[in-house]
């Protein structure tokens, strides 16, 4: 909690110990820190008029971790990372008919419970999302002069929203940056209704189109935006190899000849996600992009690999494009070792498990995951020399994870072999825990899974006797990975 002169953390927020946390506990405290550190100007030098603009303060506190987390560590990829950590995932909050706006109308904010909904994902990361969008289309030197200025004129005192916009149109305004609209008309779209675009594309005739994007197209929405859901969208977009372009779509329906494809050439848009919305393509662009993840996947940036994967998948969910697309989209993964693809693989992935794990398609898509996860798992027992190194670079680390628990999942045996030796050497010898800290929420987890009664016993005993809260957090998750039904019942009553 940012209170101003003594910030306070809960222990998984604040306590790292090289023996026991992961990577991932390393970057939550560096990112909880570097966030409430931001609240000193963000809420307590500045403070927002009333809750209503709650967004104010934490999306901008949840913008600016990421860059305060990267200015410590930069090798960590913070800036891409919160496109995995944020964006994606409160795109599919914001994309229900149940959503709503990221600032609200005072007189709608009056009792406590109306202050405490607001706390929510939509407020802390469609909030960090679309400043960032905003940041990247003005650029992050205009976006830095612009809240100096801010800062300077309201210390001491409250903001509304409107203060924000003049201050960055001011900075605006001392470059030669041209906006098509000015700053807060086409930012008020972004804040004051709910939800955003899918543009689509149409690469054979330059047509591209905006339309709301709903996961359930059929449920309908009640509550009507002044806007009518159209939104002013900064396009950024490049043809195979080429240099990056933008387009500012303003209307409904608009037109950009540059966008009409050539002989081998195909078109990505919202170059590194950095807009807040989805990108839909005619079936040719599709299927070149299709082709060029088989052939050279490496020359599409990698956040837009995870981008392709996670749009491909949610515009299925939304009836947009088949099903059979999205699912072609991770037939090239066998080749991939980055982490963002793989992680929206995954997480989509896993919804398909869910709905198909009592039908009869589930015995050859965990055929089909476990060959496309088997080069991965490979790759990373190479790479950590036979499991005994951890990997240099950060995100590598997460994505050994992805591959341990993917691979163990689906059954690849060398990977069962590996989790349950490792984890069967810490019961046989519980005051010595030699399983690698960042490993080990996948290593219970699918040791549990593939163990019984005596694995899921010795967990619990451990889970009593954490003196670690990360630790007994990782050991209640593993409890819960068990498949028998008795043991989960116990894990629910038990936890
Ligand atoms: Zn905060």
């Amino acid at each position: 909690m940012e209170n101003w002169g003594l910030i306070t953390y809960r222990e998984t927020a604040l306590l790292y110990n090289p023996a026991v946390s992961s990577n991932g506990d390393k970057e939550w405290v560096a990112t909880v820190i570097s966030h409430e550190l931001a609240h000193m100007w963000f809420g307590n030098l500045v403070t927002m008029k009333w809750w209503n603009d709650l967004w104010l303060n934490e999306g901008f506190a949840t913008y600016v971790s990421y860059l305060g987390a990267h200015y410590a560590e930069p090798t960590w990829n913070m800036r891409d990372l919160i496109v995995i950590n944020e964006i994606i995932g409160v795109m599919a909050v914001d994309a229900l008919a149940s959503s709503h706006p990221l600032s609200s109308k005072e007189v709608d904010v009056l009792k406590p419970e109306h202050i405490s909904e607001l706390f929510d994902s939509i407020t802390y990361s469609k909030g960090a999302a679309v400043l960032r969008m905003l940041s990247e289309f003005i650029t992050e030197t205009v976006f830095s002069k612009g809240l100096h200025t801010y800062l300077e004129e309201f210390k001491y005192n409250n903001t509304v929203y409107t203060d924000l916009w003049k201050h960055l149109q001011m900075a605006v305004n001392n470059t030669d940056i041209k906006l098509p609209r000015p700053l807060e008309v086409i930012m008020n779209r972004w804040i004051l209704q709910m939800g955003f675009p899918v543009v689509t594309i149409d690469t054979q005739t330059g047509k591209i189109t905006q339309k709301h994007f709903l996961l359930d197209p059929d449920s309908p929405v009640d509550r009507p935006s002044e806007f009518n859901y159209e939104w002013f969208v900064p396009i950024s977009w490049s043809k195979t190899g080429g240099a990056e372009q933008q387009h500012w779509l303003l209307e409904k329906e608009d037109m950009n000849k540059d966008m009409i494809l050539g002989t081998n050439e195909s078109l990505v848009a919202n170059i590194n996600m950095k807009g807040f919305y989805r990108v839909n393509y005619d079936s040719e662009n599709w299927e070149r992009l299709l082709a060029k993840l088989s052939s050279k996947h490496e020359d599409i940036p990698v956040i837009n690999r995870a981008q392709i994967i996670d749009d491909a998948f949610n515009l299925a969910r939304a009836k947009m494009v088949n099903t059979t697309l999205a699912l072609r989209t991770t037939k090239y993964l066998h080749k991939e070792v980055d982490y963002m693809p793989w992680n929206t693989a995954t997480r989509n992935l896993d919804y398909f498990f869910l709905m198909f794990d009592r039908s009869e398609v589930y015995g050859p898509m965990q055929a089909y995951i476990k060959k496309q996860v088997t080069p991965l798992f490979d790759h990373f027992e190479v790479l950590t020399l036979n499991w005994t190194k951890i990997p240099e670079k950060h995100t590598d680390q997460y994505n050994q994870v992805n591959a341990i628990s993917l691979a163990c999942s689906t059954g690849v045996k060398a990977c069962n072999a590996l989790t349950t030796g490792w984890f069967e050497e810490w019961r046989q010898n519980p005051a010595n825990n030699t399983i690698s800290p960042n490993l080990k929420s996948t290593v219970y987890c699918s040791a549990i899974a593939a163990g019984g009664r005596r694995e899921w016993d010795f967990a619990w005993s451990m889970y009593k006797n954490a003196t670690i809260a990360s630790e007994a957090q990782k050991l209640m998750y593993a409890l819960s990975c068990t498949k028998e039904p008795w043991l989960l019942n116990r894990s629910v009553a038990l936890t």
